[in-house]
């Protein structure tokens, strides 16, 4: 399979609310745009798959899943377009896809249009393009035996990766504990665990990635952060120009972002010039004060990065749990790849051993209470506050 072509046409719709039928009108005129209407991306008779990011349970109004009305929409213009079948799916850091999506209201909707939502959990192999470092992924079998896989992301800041977008989405195309296994192999490099999405990204190739920014997500997130109103859905065909025009509205800077270093090196175009505009103007949607997660400021300036590593104890950010918030329910423990949590007994604050921490953020990604944020290191405040001088 050679590297894939990007097709790289971005289209955006401002949309002010989750109101459905300024939802709807935005998310038919962004197929519209990338393809002169959804009948063009979903061919007649097809098995349509929708992966949202079903990270952890959440209400709609936390913004930790794409909106249900985002949802119904595509769900509706899929049939419209002639699909044969629509189920909805992901494989969740905890819990079930049901669960998540019964909290987020996902379930509700799905449940009212006769639409099946499934946890993913039977894998396949299916060989990754060449030139790629993997030769092959292990995916969920629901997404490899789809005719169309639909990419439903939410617009939120990232501890680890900075941001969440239809990148980092197609995490979610590994069943059960390889998530885990795959930040394992990965270690504390952030820029092996993005090359590593990318390639896994590339090789589902979704049809087309919808990003919703509607109401997105800053500071702590991917799971704790606050909301943050936008005003936008997005989508194209190609996940890393689709994320790199939402970074451009948002004043995320491209350069503090792991994937687009990663995807450039996978060979992938990146330039934003490349990128062709439709739909709606960006220029009313912008906005330069977004709140990073923590982590986005942490390691310094790129020249320090290498000796960053090297100090990892004084010189990097680490989880940290406050324990007067830490509700003991022991999420964190189970969901830590590393094995670097232990509680002193069932309902107590857990504790992290940071020798053992890989700094994956999977506890901060899905501690239900928020008790978890990454904080910088004695060294790194000192290099920050003479850097600030
Ligand atoms: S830090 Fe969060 S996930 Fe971990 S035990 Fe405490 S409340 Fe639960
Ligand atoms: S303690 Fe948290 S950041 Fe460290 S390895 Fe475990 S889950 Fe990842």
């Amino acid at each position: 399979m050679p590297l894939p072509l990007q097709d790289r046409t971005v289209a955006i719709r401002s949309c002010a609310s989750y109101d459905y039928p300024l939802v709807k009108e935005a998310v038919a005129g962004l197929g519209k745009n990338i393809a002169g209407g959804w009948a063009a991306i979903i061919p007649g008779g097809s098995k349509v798959l929708i992966k949202p990011n079903l990270l952890t349970a959440a209400t709609a109004e936390q913004c930790v899943s794409p909106h249900p009305a985002v949802v119904r929409a595509i769900v509706e213009l899929c049939r419209d377009a002639g699909a044969a079948s629509v189920t909805i799916g992901d494989s969740p850091g905890f819990g079930t896809a049901q669960k998540v999506a019964a909290k987020c209201g996902i379930l509700d909707t799905a449940r009212e249009l006769g639409v099946e939502v499934v946890n993913f959990t039977e894998s396949v192999t299916v060989p990754a393009p060449a030139g790629f470092h993997n030769r092959s992924f292990s995916i969920a079998r629901d997404i490899a035996e789809a005719d169309v896989v639909i990419n439903l992301a939410k617009f939120k800041t990232h501890a680890m990766m900075v941001m969440t977008l239809a990148v980092k989405n197609m995490f979610g195309a590994f069943a059960g504990k390889q998530k885990a296994q795959w930040h394992l192999q990965s270690g504390r490099s952030q820029d092996h665990f993005a090359r590593m999405l990318v390639e896994l990204a590339y090789t589902v190739k979704p049809a087309i990635s919808v990003l919703d920014a509607v109401i997105g997500m800053e500071g702590n997130g991917p799971n704790s952060g606050t909301p943050r109103k936008l005003g936008f859905l997005a989508a194209s065909r190609d996940m890393v120009s689709l994320d790199r025009v939402a970074c451009g509205i948002t004043g995320v800077s491209p350069d503090a972002v792991y994937i687009f270093k990663a995807a450039h090196d996978a060979g992938l175009a990146v330039d934003l010039d490349g990128i062709r505009l439709a739909g709606d103007p960006i220029e009313p949607l912008k906005i330069t004060d977004l709140k990073p997660a923590s982590m986005m400021h942490v390691q310094g300036p790129a020249y320090f990065r290498p000796f960053a590593r090297l100090l990892l104890h004084s010189l990097t950010t680490r989880p940290v749990v406050d324990a007067t918030v830490c509700k003991g329910c022991g999420i964190c423990m189970q969901a830590c790849p590393a094995s670097a949590i232990s509680q002193p007994a069932a309902g107590k604050v857990v504790r992290i051993d940071y020798d053992a921490c890989i700094r994956c953020y999977c506890c901060q990604e899905l501690c239900p209470e928020g008790a978890i944020a990454p904080r910088d290191a004695w060294g790194l405040r000192m290099l920050k506050k003479l850097k600030s001088n």
